[in-house]
């Protein structure tokens, strides 16, 4: 028997085995790969709220953890994945200028927000009332550390690369067997994969689709993730990506007209110079109602676990969810009710 079988392979999967390699507990992982958030986000890591300019949730707290954590799994990949790059924030009147400097002297908001506006010396950026600048920011390129988690996963025979079927899970005394594999917990890191889950169909997980394009632009020589209605985050080559929409109603898959003409239509009241779009993707963020992550065992079958609920910070909330499951399961310690199952009723 074996410890765990794990549900899904993106960034929450990738940080509950990583949980159970500094553990040393057998696991094997069953992912098809289909559906997956984190082969299509940005990948920001921001622990500002910039629509409001005030701390993300637990923004100073999650930086500690995953950022650390992602730089392990460079070594351990032989990558680079995590670009450093500062995030400037168009100012686009007198009043965010003033929300700037306040939340500038936010004790959470300190290490990462200049207090003072800097001025634009791009000329192909609109951003006559300069920018709000936040440091210790930038992206992590999700798709390639998927990518190489699973590759090395699979030279281990640590991955199934096939859909599990909810249907063929039996729950046994001691854990659960699925197939020949036997083991003692089972943890769905599925996004939004478990709304088809039926032992989770209690959970009000929703999925949030998002757009990206990727452009090229010889003349923007940008370094810096530009803010101003959607983000620019610079990839090299002069290929920048630019994102992303929000859409709750639209649940087709693969991208759209309609959000590439919004993205295009943002994108040219900061830019004023051609560029050419090279690529579009689109993904969906698993969301919980109250915008908040969703970790825990089954009411009914402790053998049964989700990581879930990462929404549109699954960079910075997946390691420290992962965290906390693992610590739950293995050790007893509470979840906090803010992020527990239990909040959700069976
Ligand atoms: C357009 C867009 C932009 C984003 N930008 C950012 C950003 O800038 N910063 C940020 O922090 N977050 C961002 N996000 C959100 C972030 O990508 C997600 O929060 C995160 O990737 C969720 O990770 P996850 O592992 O929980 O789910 P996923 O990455 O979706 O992984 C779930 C995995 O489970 C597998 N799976 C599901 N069901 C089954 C089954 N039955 N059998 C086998 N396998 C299954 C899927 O194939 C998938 O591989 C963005 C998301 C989108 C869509």
């Amino acid at each position: 028997m074996i410890d765990y079988i794990i549900v899904g392979l993106g960034l929450s999967g990738v940080s509950f085995c990583q949980k159970l390699k500094q553990n040393q507990k057998a696991f094997v992982v069953i992912d098809h790969g289909q559906q997956s958030a984190s082969r299509v986000g940005s990948g920001l890591f921001n622990p500002i709220a910039l629509k409001r300019t005030k701390p993300a949730w637990k923004g100073h707290q999650l930086m500690t953890a995953a950022i650390p954590f992602y730089k392990a799994l460079e070594i351990d990949l032989g990558i680079q994945c995590v670009h450093d790059a500062p995030i400037l924030k168009i100012m686009q009147q007198t009043a965010d200028i003033n929300g700037w400097h306040s939340a500038s002297a936010i004790a959470d908001c300190k290490s990462y927000i200049n207090h003072d506006i800097v001025q634009n010396t791009n000329p192909v950026i609109t951003a006559p009332l300069g920018f709000g600048v936040v440091k210790n920011t930038g992206w992590v390129d999700t798709a390639l550390l998927v990518e190489r988690y699973s590759l090395l996963l699979e030279s281990k025979n640590n991955l199934i690369k096939t859909v599990f079927d909810s249907n063929a899970l039996q729950i046994t005394e001691n854990g659960v067997r699925y197939g020949k594999i036997e083991a003692k917990h089972i943890v769905f890191t599925q996004g939004v994969g478990l709304i088809s889950n039926p032992r989770f169909s209690f959970i009000p997980l929703q999925k949030t689709k998002g757009e990206l394009m990727v452009i090229k632009c010889e003349n923007l020589q940008e370094k810096s993730i530009i803010h101003g209605g959607v983000f620019m985050i610079p990839l090299g080559n002069n290929r920048y990506r630019v994102g992303s929409t929000y859409n709750w109603r639209d649940q087709g898959e693969g991208p759209t007209t309609s959000a590439r003409i919004s993205l295009q239509t943002k994108l040219n009241k900061i830019v004023s110079t051609s560029y050419q779009i090279l690529d579009q993707s689109a993904g969906f963020r698993p969301t919980t109602p109250d915008r908040r992550p969703v970790i825990g065992v089954h009411p009914k079958f402790p053998q049964l676990a989700i990581c879930n609920g990462m929404g549109s910070r699954g960079v910075l909330q997946a390691p420290f969810c992962a965290g906390l499951l693992y610590d739950h399961i293995e050790n007893g310690t509470p979840i906090p009710q803010e992020t527990n199952i239990n909040r959700f009723k069976h």
